[in-house]
């Protein structure tokens, strides 16, 4: 039987890779929802590539351009749009690979109308993961990471008892100043921070992954999808990307996964789970990479790492402070309104001034959320 799967954020980085997975495996994925928020002329290709797939548009006027192109098809626009797609009756998964917090709402939706969720969004589980996890519990639903680092951990904890999980290690290429010192950072430009070393992504993900904020919402995330500690959670940088992340056990073994540095391999595994088959991604010659490097990080220069883990530890509302903040930094920097440290400045303040809540509703999050971005475009 085929998946039928619903993709939010189809036309992203995230998208155009599960679009090649859907593309090698049509007899076992079934595309039936794309979103697309600004780009109506490839959300426009794909669904003329995917005929049967409802569409979500951001806007009414972009939403009305599909349905003048595409006589008779079923086109969603903005928010409510997206919460439509999230619950399609014939869907029987939901990836959510949109920017930022925009796909919490549609996420705990497909949880609530029984569909698996594959969350590439990883500021959805820092901001909300106790309330999506607790959603995927209560109904049964499964949450399946697609982040490369979650992915292998995933993979690497299959059949394991987890009592005997020793800790989390979470690999970092280190970003595109892995090396450089404080007064390199002081200087660096949105354009040097937006040329990843080894992975190809998205404009927030690729500042996340300079200011190693990616790893530090990374943290969080697993902290969530895999119910450990903080403290079980660690980080060691890896220049080649090779090794996606490891679990150490009590007996001293560390199981790593490894593959080519394309997140087809994630995503294919997270939408086809619990079947493997031979589909997008290339295989990973060892002989060719030679050398797999580890370093510990350099906490001192990257703060963002000790903000994350002092966020994930306290739990509450300060995840989702810190997740916003950091969206709203990201966004002043990329605007030439911030420096690059600035950016850590910006998260550390608001985590020191906007109230903290331990036991948040929803709405308690959501209000931290836009305190904390308040307080860095003051
Ligand atoms: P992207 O910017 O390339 O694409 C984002 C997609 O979301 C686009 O389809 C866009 O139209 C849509 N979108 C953005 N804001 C929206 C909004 N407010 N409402 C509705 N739709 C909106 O981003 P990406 O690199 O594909 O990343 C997507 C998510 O996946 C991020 O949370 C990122 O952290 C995570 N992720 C990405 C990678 C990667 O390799 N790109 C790896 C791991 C995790
Ligand atoms: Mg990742």
């Amino acid at each position: 039987m085929r998946k039928r799967v619903v993709v939010l954020g189809a036309t992203g980085s995230i998208g155009e890779s599960t679009m090649r997975v859907a593309r090698a495996l049509p007899e076992h994925i079934e595309i039936v929802g794309l979103s697309g928020r600004n780009n109506s002329e490839r959300l426009l290709g794909l669904a003329q590539e995917f005929p049967s797939a409802h569409l979500c548009a951001g806007s009414e006027a972009s939403a009305e351009e599909l349905r003048a192109a595409l006589p008779g098809r079923q086109v969603h626009h903005g928010h409510e749009g997206l919460c439509e797609l999230a619950s399609l009756p014939e869907a029987d998964l939901v990836l959510v690979a949109i920017v930022g917090t925009a796909g919490l709402r549609p996420a705990l939706l497909a949880l609530e109308s029984d569909k698996d969720l594959a969350v590439a969004s990883k500021e959805i589980l820092v901001m909300a993961g106790e309330q999506v996890m607790a959603t995927a519990e209560r109904m049964g639903g499964r949450v399946l990471p697609v982040d490369s680092e979650h992915n292998a951990i995933f993979q690497c904890l299959e059949g394991q008892d987890p009592s005997t999980v020793k800790r989390l290690i979470l690999t970092c290429s280190g970003g595109p100043f892995r090396n450089a010192s404080a007064a390199d950072l002081a200087s660096v430009t949105p354009e040097q921070a937006l040329r990843h070393p080894t992975w190809s992504m998205g404009r927030k993900i690729s500042i996340d992954s300079a200011t190693l904020f990616n790893k530090g919402l990374e943290m969080i995330e697993a902290r969530w999808l895999f119910g450990i500690p903080m403290e079980k959670i660690d980080v060691v940088i890896h220049p080649q990307s090779i090794v996606h992340s490891m679990v150490e056990f009590v007996d001293g073994s560390i199981i790593a996964q490894m593959s080519t540095t394309d997140m087809a391999l994630p995503i294919q595994y997270a939408l086809t789970y619990p079947e493997r088959y031979a589909g997008a991604c290339a295989p990973l010659d060892l002989t060719k990479v030679g050398t797999l490097d580890f370093e510990a990080p350099r906490t001192d220069l990257f703060p963002a790492l000790d903000l994350a883990r002092r966020a994930g530890t306290a739990g509450g509302t300060l995840p989702a402070v810190l997740n916003a903040a950091n969206e709203a930094a990201v966004e002043a920097f990329l605007a030439g309104r911030l420096s690059f440290p600035g950016i850590w400045e910006g998260v550390a303040r608001a985590m020191d001034t906007v109230p903290f809540v331990e036991h948040p509703t929803l709405d308690q999050l959501i209000a931290a959320d836009h305190a904390a971005r308040l307080v860095v475009e003051s």
